[in-house]
């Protein structure tokens, strides 16, 4: 091992690590020429050996070398929490293929290929150890240091290293493929709470996530874990997790038999917040359980939350396009496709069951003057209140959307024709009573409506449509503001 002295007032303490010693020089050379000082290694042991007593600010490091070569090293590096944040730089003979693929899963922070790239593993070094996110602290001692360092042990460490590396693995694939399988949030989540549940029990794990419709929360918990400790648990969530949860999480029991006999010893409670680089925050996991188990699963609850945000961000941009895809901007009501495709459904169900159908066409009367007389801008402020006064007169059951500018389709499951007139004169109704903030005072805007009644396996959506389009033509031709089917 050589040290020089530093001439640069950013110097680093640099590991090299090669077993060529031709290679070893030429590096030590170029660190030191920009004043940088170099410990070495000629392999992985040695290095490794290197790091339970020195605390370099990057290693450089060579691939292919005997007992313990550079991946298997940089595996070991990024597998302990006292060296993960030690930013590693392999050297690799070639720049494509096995080489490359390795370099990238055995967590190295950047490779270059030798030769080629020789000129800027200085400034990449440098780079790289100024990125360096968490220092190494003076306490924290490699595990391997803890052991000895004889092969038995550097291999056994080596195996718990990769074991560790597949169950990451497993979890995020777990995890991706709960979002292939499935597209409904609340179910995404229980699937997500069921993938972690084993780690936590006999404790309990809350997931809360921000949905369309405000913050959710779903939690699992084993016997022992009183209502306190559930409560104690939101709290937590709420105090360190990006948003506040609710009073009402949903909770469930965990159901493993064997989980029931157990109980907390050492109960620690952590929260992770779950997010994806360039969105909000979007959800949080927050659980009890043993502090053995939290400490062993950490990397494991790290990934969780990385894993949960990406599910949930994903899910929130499936949600908004398929929103997008679905409604009609202006409104927010269904658009004309999608109203349709539902009638379209509705009607085969009622085929199948022989169930009543009523539709009911609704044009506003003589909307054109509206946008005449008030303009464009003042048109659509009417044509979204309107639209909001449609669906809150029609009943939970009832389906409305937007079919054309000034045009709106409902239809009415289980309903006949006589239902479904007494259901549109009401809404006639209801929809001009109210003065439209937006017009003056007297201006009212009303309403004709065309009915028709599904009449059986015969009929089809197009001519069930075509007689409430007469039937509209109708209500207006007789002066408008009514109901005529
Ligand atoms: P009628 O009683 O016969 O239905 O008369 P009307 O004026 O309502 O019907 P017409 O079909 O002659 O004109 C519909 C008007 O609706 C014309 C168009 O400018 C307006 N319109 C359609 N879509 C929109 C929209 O998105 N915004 C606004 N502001 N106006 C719209
Ligand atoms: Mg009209
Ligand atoms: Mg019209």
């Amino acid at each position: 091992m050589t040290t020089t002295a530093p001439k640069n007032p950013k110097a680093l303490q640099v590991l090299l690590v090669d077993d060529n010693p031709i290679q070893l020089s030429l590096l030590r050379h170029l660190f030191q020429r920009h004043g940088h000082m170099t410990i070495e290694a000629r392999n992985g042991a040695e290095a490794l050996i290197v790091l339970a007593t020195d605390f370099p600010d990057v290693v450089v490091s060579d691939c292919v070398m005997p007992l313990l070569d550079g991946y298997q090293f940089c595996r070991l590096v990024k597998d302990d929490r006292a060296t993960r944040h030690l930013p590693v730089l392999l050297l690799t003979a070639q720049g494509t293929g096995l080489a490359r693929f390795w370099a990238k899963t055995c967590g190295a922070d950047r490779f270059l290929v030798k030769g080629r790239d020789l000129d800027h593993v200085v400034e990449v070094a440098a780079a790289l150890a100024e990125q360096s996110s968490k220092p190494r602290t003076a306490h924290a001692v490699p595990r391997l240091a803890q052991e000895n360092f004889g092969v038995d042990a550097i291999q056994s460490r080596l195996a718990q290293a990769l074991e560790q590396r597949l169950l990451e693995t497993a979890l995020r694939d777990s995890v991706a493929r709960l979002y292939t399988a499935d597209h409904d949030t609340p179910r995404l989540i229980q699937g997500f709470v069921e993938i972690l549940q084993e780690l936590v029990l006999p404790g309990a794990l809350l997931v809360a996530y921000l949905g369309q419709e405000g913050v959710w929360c779903h939690g699992v918990h084993g016997s022992s874990v009183s209502t306190e400790d559930r409560q104690s648990l939101e709290q937590s969530l709420t105090k360190q997790g990006p948003f506040p949860i609710p009073p009402s999480c949903h909770w469930h029991p965990a159901a493993d038999d064997d989980e029931r006999r157990r109980s907390l010893r050492d109960p620690v409670l952590r929260v992770y917040t779950a997010t994806t680089p360039g969105y909000p925050p979007v959800g949080a996991l927050a659980f009890i359980t043993e502090r053995r188990a939290s400490d062993d699963f950490e990397r494991l609850f790290e990934i969780a939350a990385e894993e949960l945000g990406r599910l949930l961000s994903l899910e929130d941009s499936r949600l908004r396009l398929y929103h997008q895809a679905i409604r009609d901007p202006l409104t927010g009501l269904y658009n004309r496709k999608h109203i349709l495709d539902m009638l379209g459904m509705e009607i085969d169900q009622c085929g199948r069951f022989g169930q009543n159908l009523s539709i009911m066409l609704l044009d506003l009367d003589h909307f054109k003057a509206v946008n005449d007389r008030f303009g464009h801008a003042a048109g659509d402020q009417v044509l979204s209140v309107l639209a909001q006064r449609m669906s809150f007169g029609l009943r939970k059951v009832d389906q409305l959307g937007r079919i054309g500018g000034e045009e709106f389709l409902a239809y009415c499951p289980q309903t006949e024709l006589e239902g479904a007139r007494a259901l549109a004169e009401r809404l006639r109704e209801y929809v001009a009573i109210d003065p439209i903030p937006t017009l003056p005072p007297g201006d009212r805007v009303t309403l004709s409506i065309g009915l028709a009644t599904w009449e059986g396996p015969e009929d089809t959506p197009e001519r069930l449509l075509s007689r409430a389009d007469k039937a509209l033509y109708q209500a207006k031709a007789e002066g408008r503001n009514r109901v005529i089917g």
